[in-house]
C-alpha cells in the first residue's frame, strides 16, 4: 500500500488551527454545530443532484446524520450519507480557507489583541476546523455518491495532514464520515444526555434527521426529525424553535431583530422564513457580498445565489420554498424563471413593509435594525428607483437638531422653516466634527435642521437627484446656499453686506491665492468663524470628491 501523502495547510488554515487547538473559548459546543450543518448540507447537495441523477441514490433515499459516541475510546463520530468528497476535493476543502465568514474572521483577528480571539470565535462559527477545538486528531474518510473510491483525511492540527486512498470497506457506503479523538478535557462530548441536549438545541432544526448511538454497539435512535420547520403552522413553533433555527440555518450567534414567517397564496405559493439578525455579519460591506436567502423548492435546497433579495438587503437571512417553480431545471433556467422574478419582487416589497411596520410601530426595535443596517438600506437609495419613496420613508438621520438621535425626514419636513426650498445635508467622515463644522453657522442662525451624513454611501445617494415631499436635498458646501430669505433666529447677528473693506480683502485674496481657487465670496452662511471652504455650485460635493480622489478613479 502507497504511503500516505503529507501535505501542509495553506498559511492562514495553519494560523487558524493553532487559534483552536489553543482556544481558551469556553463554548466549544460550536464544534457540534459546524460539523452537523456541513453533513447536513452534504444531505442537500445530493438531493439536489439526485433530481437530475437518482441513481445516486442507490438503493439509500433516506438522509440521516449519524452521531456515534465512544467513551470508552473517548470518540465522537459524525458520519453522513450525503454528497461525499473525492480525494481532490477532500484536499481542497479541508486545506484552505474558502469560505468567506472564515476569511473575515482571519481579518478580524489579525487586528485583535489575543484576550478578544476567544470572543471573535463565538461571533463567527470557523466550520470545520472547529473541530480542533475539542480533538486532538481529527481522521475524516468519504465516498463521492456515485463513485467507487474513497479517500482519507488526518491530522492532528498541528500544521499538516495527510490523505491517501482509502478501502471501501473502511469507507461509509456513501458520504462522510469524521471522526474525532477528543482532549483528555473535553471527554463529556462522549455523555449521551449532554450530547443530545446540545445538538437538539443547536441543530435541532436542521432539514435533515439526525440519529445518536449512545455506545459504538448501541442501537441509534433518532433525537432530531428533520421536518423543515417553515412548512409547521407558526402556532406551533415557539421563539426559542425559530431562534435555533435561524442560529443553524444562517451559521449566526445573536438572536434575530426581526422574524418574517408567512404563506404567500394566489399567483404564486411559496413560504418565507426570514430573519434580520441583530448584529452586523462582519462580511457586511466585502464587495462580494450578496444576500444569502436560500431557495428550496418543495423542501429540496436548490440554491443559495437566486439573489432574492436586492443587494441592499443582504443581510436579510433565510429562506424561500416555493411550490410552483420547476423541480427538475438547472439553478440557471430557475434563475431565469418569470416565477422567481415574482417572488423576488413580492419579498422585497413584503420585507420592506414589514419593516416599515416596525418603525412606527416599535420604534426602538426598529432604530435598532437601523443602527446597524441603516448604510446598507440607504444603497437603495440609488440603486433601487422604484423604491426610492419607501426607502427614503424608512430612512433615518442625525441631524442638527436632533441631538444625536435619529429623525425621519417626515420629522425634517415638519421642522421646515418659512421659505426654505430645500433639505440640507453636510457630509463629512465623522459626525462630531460635522456638527461643528463652520460651514452650518448660517443655518444654524436661522434655525435651518441640516442632516449630518456621515456614511460613505451619503456622498452617492444625495447626489442621485432624490427629492422628498418635492423638496431637493442640497449641500450646504455646494456653491452659495441661499439663505438671505430665511429670517434669522432672535438674537443671532446678520452677516453684514459686503462692505467696500470687505471687497477690497476679497480682491486681495484672490489675488495671492491665484489659481488655487475659483472664485472668492462674502458669504451669509458664516456668523462667527472667518472662511470656510466651499465647492462651486454645480461641481462636486466635497466629500465625494475627496472620497473619489481617495479610491484613484
Ligand atoms: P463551509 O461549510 O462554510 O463551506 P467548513 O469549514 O465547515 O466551511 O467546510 C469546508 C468544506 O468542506 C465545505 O464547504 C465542504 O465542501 C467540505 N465538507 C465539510 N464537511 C463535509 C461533509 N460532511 N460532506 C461533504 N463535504 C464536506
Ligand atoms: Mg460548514
Amino acid at each position: 500500500e502507497a504511503a500516505p501523502e503529507t501535505r501542509s495547510f495553506e498559511a492562514d488554515v495553519a494560523k487558524l488551527l493553532h487559534l483552536m487547538v489553543h482556544s481558551v473559548y469556553s463554548d466549544k459546543d460550536v464544534f457540534l454545530r459546524e460539523l452537523i450543518s456541513n453533513a447536513a448540507d452534504a444531505c442537500e447537495k445530493l438531493r439536489y443532484e439526485a433530481l437530475s441523477d437518482a441513481s445516486l441514490l442507490g438503493d439509500d433515499g433516506q438522509p440521516r446524520i449519524t452521531v456515534t459516541l465512544d467513551p470508552e475510546g473517548r470518540r465522537l463520530t459524525i458520519a453522513d450519507n450525503g454528497i461525499g468528497m473525492t480525494e481532490a476535493e477532500l484536499g481542497d476543502a479541508l486545506g484552505t480557507i474558502a469560505r468567506s465568514g472564515t476569511k473575515a474572521f482571519m481579518d478580524r483577528i489579525a487586528g485583535a489583541k489575543e484576550s478578544e480571539d476567544s470572543h471573535l470565535i463565538g461571533q463567527f462559527g470557523v466550520g470545520f476546523y472547529s473541530a480542533f477545538m475539542v480533538a486532538d486528531r481529527v481522521d475524516v474518510v468519504s465516498r463521492r455518491a456515485g463513485t467507487d473510491t474513497a479517500a482519507s483525511w488526518s491530522s492532528d492540527g498541528l500544521g499538516t495532514y495527510t490523505i491517501q486512498p482509502a478501502d471501501l470497506a473502511d469507507a461509509p457506503a456513501r458520504g462522510t464520515r469524521v471522526l474525532l479523538h477528543l482532549k483528555e478535557d473535553a471527554a463529556t462530548y462522549t455523555d449521551a444526555g449532554m450530547v443530545e441536549r446540545t445538538i437538539k438545541t443547536q441543530s435541532g432544526h436542521v432539514p435533515v434527521p439526525i440519529v445518536l448511538a449512545d455506545t459504538p454497539d448501541a442501537e441509534p435512535r433518532q433525537i432530531a426529525d428533520g421536518a423543515a420547520l417553515w412548512t409547521r403552522p407558526k402556532s406551533d413553533i415557539t421563539p426559542e424553535d425559530y431562534k435555533d433555527f435561524y442560529r443553524s440555518a444562517a451559521g449566526q450567534f445573536d438572536d434575530p431583530a426581526l422574524t418574517l414567517h408567512y404563506r404567500a397564496e394566489g399567483r404564486h405559493e411559496y413560504t418565507v422564513l426570514a430573519f434580520v439578525p441583530e448584529t452586523k455579519p462582519f462580511d457586511l460591506f466585502d464587495p462580494d457580498r450578496e444576500g444569502r436567502m436560500k431557495l428550496y423548492v418543495r423542501r429540496v435546497f436548490i440554491t443559495d445565489e437566486a439573489q432574492i433579495l436586492p443587494r441592499y438587503l443582504r443581510f436579510v437571512r433565510g429562506l424561500v420554498d416555493s411550490n410552483d417553480l420547476p423541480l427538475n431545471v438547472s439553478r440557471e433556467m430557475i434563475q431565469e424563471s418569470p416565477v422567481l422574478a415574482a417572488i423576488q419582487k413580492a419579498v422585497a416589497n413584503r420585507v420592506l413593509s414589514e419593516l416599515d411596520k416596525l418603525a412606527t410601530g416599535d420604534t426602538e426595535r426598529y432604530l435598532a435594525i437601523w443602527d446597524n443596517f441603516g448604510p446598507v438600506l440607504k444603497e437603495g437609495l440609488y440603486e433601487d428607483y422604484a423604491r426610492r419613496e419607501t426607502l427614503l420613508g424608512l430612512a433615518r438621520f442625525k441631524t442638527t437638531a436632533s441631538g444625536g438621535a435619529w429623525r425621519s425626514l417626515q420629522d425634517y419636513a415638519g421642522a421646515l422653516k418659512e421659505n426654505q426650498t430645500a433639505i440640507y445635508y453636510a457630509t463629512g467622515t465623522d459626525l462630531d466634527r460635522l456638527a461643528t463644522s463652520p460651514q452650518l453657522e448660517g443655518f444654524r442662525a436661522r434655525g435651518i435642521e441640516v442632516l449630518l451624513l456621515a456614511d460613505q454611501v451619503d456622498s452617492f445617494w444625495v447626489t442621485s437627484g432624490l427629492d422628498f415631499g418635492g423638496k431637493p436635498f442640497k449641500s450646504v458646501t455646494q456653491g452659495l446656499a441661499d439663505l438671505s430669505l430665511i429670517p434669522l433666529v432672535e438674537g443671532e447677528t446678520p452677516a453684514t453686506d459686503a462692505s467696500e473693506a470687505v471687497n477690497g480683502f476679497i480682491a486681495f485674496v484672490k489675488e495671492t491665492l491665484g489659481d488655487a481657487v475659483s472664485d472668492v465670496r462674502a458669504s451669509d452662511r458664516l456668523t462667527t468663524s472667518a472662511v470656510c471652504l466651499v465647492a462651486s455650485e454645480h461641481g462636486m460635493d466635497r466629500q465625494l470628491e475627496k472620497l473619489l480622489a481617495g479610491s484613484g478613479r
